[in-house]
Parts: structure tokens; sequence; C-alpha cells
């Protein structure tokens, strides 16, 4: 919520504002290499191949199968939003014979069904927090049954928000995005792979920008090459994350994903309180993203326009099966705060009054 994309943290507009160094500058490859491991604490992992990628969370997507799948791999993913189907276009462009495992928009996957799918897959993937349906799927079961399969899970709008344990879940490739829930402007695609996953790359990436090899002799992760130029990285950006990071983990993970399901639960209970019907079951509904149903008779884009243009601030529509019959209300980073909940309640409930 908040005025467009929203207010991220006055650290992080600082950042932006540094002088900017070369890519390979001493003092600017120190503030790399501490943003890397910023990562790994977010990520709650000890993987070495840990960096910021340059681009967005789908460059993230993109990255985590171009290096791994290769023609003819059994990629099985699970399809209960936007993002899963995003991701099997992905996968069927390295080639990859994909197993859909489908479930209604609205609705988490069954684990069970995930790891039934196929006897040998490659690849599980799934999206930890379905942004397009408010949806979180469970990762922690699919770790302990991939059995020779690689985990691979979008967290581009959980890392940050509720809990993401790679190690613990045994999640092999995990990516997220700077402008969900770390509280980031768009432009970088933090990512993840495991010993394992890199043990199973592709001989060849097809994407020369997206080769994780390459990428990580320019970030020179632990036990690698020398450090060797790639791309040039985008300074200001990594800078931003790197003090988006900071914040973040001044304030303590923990108590930043508790911040987030107060706000989230006080927004659920506020809304049902206004008589409106949330789509998610309560077990599995994202306090960063919450979806819920447009009343009978009422103008779902016209109360949209109203929000922004008289209150300042801003809510999503619904995509694809969801188009005009869902509301979509993010409380993400710097965003989830309880004068925001309070704010958009009172909005809505002045709009909503016949
Ligand atoms: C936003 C989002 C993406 C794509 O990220 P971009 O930054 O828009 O490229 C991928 N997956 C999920 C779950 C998302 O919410």
């Amino acid at each position: 919520m908040g005025p467009g994309p929203g207010n991220p943290y006055p650290e992080v507009m600082q950042a932006l504002t540094r002088p900017v160094l070369g890519h390979l500058d001493p003092e600017f490859v120190a503030l790399l290499d501490e943003t890397c491991e910023r990562l790994r604490q977010v990520f709650r992992t000890g993987n070495r191949l840990t960096v910021p990628l340059s681009g967005t969370g789908s460059a993230g997507m993109e990255a985590a199968f171009v290096n791994v799948v290769g023609p003819g791999d059994v990629v099985v993913i699970g399809v209960n939003g936007v993002f899963g189907e995003r991701m099997c276009d992905v996968a069927s462009r390295c080639g990859a014979e994909v197993v859909r495992v489908e479930e209604a928009w609205g609705k988490p996957i069954e684990p069970e069904r995930l790891l039934g799918a196929h006897p040998s897959p490659k690849v599980i993937a799934v999206v930890h927090a379905e942004t397009s349906t408010g949806v979180r799927n469970d990762i922690a079961p699919l770790g302990e049954g991939k059995g020779e399969a690689l985990l691979l899970v979008d967290c581009v709008t959980s890392l940050g928000g509720i809990p993401v344990e790679a190690d613990g879940w045994g999640v092999d490739i995990a990516y997220s995005g700077t402008q969900k829930c770390l509280g980031v402007p768009p432009g970088l695609a933090p990512i993840t792979l495991s010993a394992r996953a890199e043990e199973r790359f592709v001989e060849r990436s097809p994407s020369w920008y997206l080769d994780l090899r390459m990428i990580a002799a320019y970030a020179a992760v632990p036990g690698g090459t020398a450090r060797t130029y790639h791309h040039t990285a985008p300074i200001s950006m990594v800078y931003a994350l790197h003090a988006g990071l900071g914040v973040l983990l001044e304030e303590g993970l923990d108590a930043v994903h508790e911040r987030h399901r107060v706000c989230g639960e006080a927004l659920h209970t506020g809304l049902e309180k206004l008589g409106l019907e949330l789509l998610v079951a309560p077990s599995h509904r994202l306090p960063e993203l919450t979806t819920v149903r447009v009343p009978a008779g009422v103008d779902e884009a016209g109360i949209r326009k109203a929000l922004l243009e008289r209150y300042g601030i801003e809510i999503g529509g619904g995509l694809g099966p969801l188009a005009g019959q869902i509301w979509r209300i993010g409380l993400m980073g710097h965003t989830a705060r309880l004068r925001n909940v309070a704010t958009l309640l009172g909005a809505l409930e002045e709009l909503l009054r016949p």
C-alpha cells in the first residue's frame, strides 16, 4: 500500500544517492561480498552460490531454470496461479518435459501430489507465495520427499515476509526479487543454489547473461576462481539492496516476520468485520498479500481508482480467472504497518457504504 510502488526505507533512498563506483572498485566489491553474506542470512543458507542477479524477480526464475534444465529433462511444476504458469513457460523454453500439477487458483497444492507426479524428475518446482492468489504453498514436505530431484522454489513474495528456510527445508534453488517484501526498488533478483544444484548444472547454459558459472566467477564466491569480469553490476541497486537488507537484519528476521503476521491478521480480521469474504483458507493465507472477493454489485475497478485518487492507496485487481472477482492487498516490507491497515480499512468502509 502507499502511493505508487511504495516509499522504501530512508536508508535505501540514501544508498541510491551514493557516489557511483566502478564495478571492480575494491570498495564496491567489498560491499557486494557483504550483500551476498546478508542474503545468506535472509535465505537462511550456507550456500556459497548466493548472489544478487541483475534483473527483476523474473530474471531469478529464468536463471534458476536455464542453469539446471536441459532438453528432455523432466520438471514437475505446481500451477495454482500466474507465477506457476510462468515457470512452465520458462521450463518449456529450456526444452524440458514439463509435468504440470494443477490446483484451483486460491487453493494450496498438496505436497504429496507434487512428489507423486513423476517417479524420477530432475526438478520439482513450486511458488512459495503465489502473489496472484494470496496462497502459501507448503515447502518443507517437498524437501523431505524430493529424493534425487532438485527442489526449486520461487521466493519472490515470501523472502522477508514469511519464514524461508532454504537449508532447513532442503531447498536447492531459491530466488527472489527486491521490490516485494525486501522493500527495495525493483532491479535485482537474489538467488541461492545448493552444492547439489551446482553439481547438476547443464553443461552449457543456453543463456549467456544468466550463466551462473560465469556470474559465480564475477561474484568470486567462496572456494571459486579469482574475480573475473562478466557484466557490469548495477552499482546503485546493489547499494540499495545492501542497505535494505541491513535495515531488515537490524530489525531481526523473526521480528520482521512477526510484523507481517500481525499486520496480515489485523487486515484479515478487519476485512471480515466489514462483511467481506477472503479467498484463501486461514491455514494457507499470506499476511503480505491478501485476496478478498469483490461483493456483488460493487464496481471493482472503481473502488481501486477511488482508493488511489482519494486516499493514495494502491491495491491490485484479480489476474487470469480471478480478474474482476477479487482485490489483492499488499502489506510488504516497509508497508507492513498497522497504521496502513487502519487507513485502508477506514477507506474501504467509507467507499463501500451504501
Ligand atoms: C513479482 C513476482 C515474480 C516476478 O518478478 P518481477 O520482479 O516482476 O520480474 C515472480 N514470482 C512471483 C511469485 C512474484 O510475485
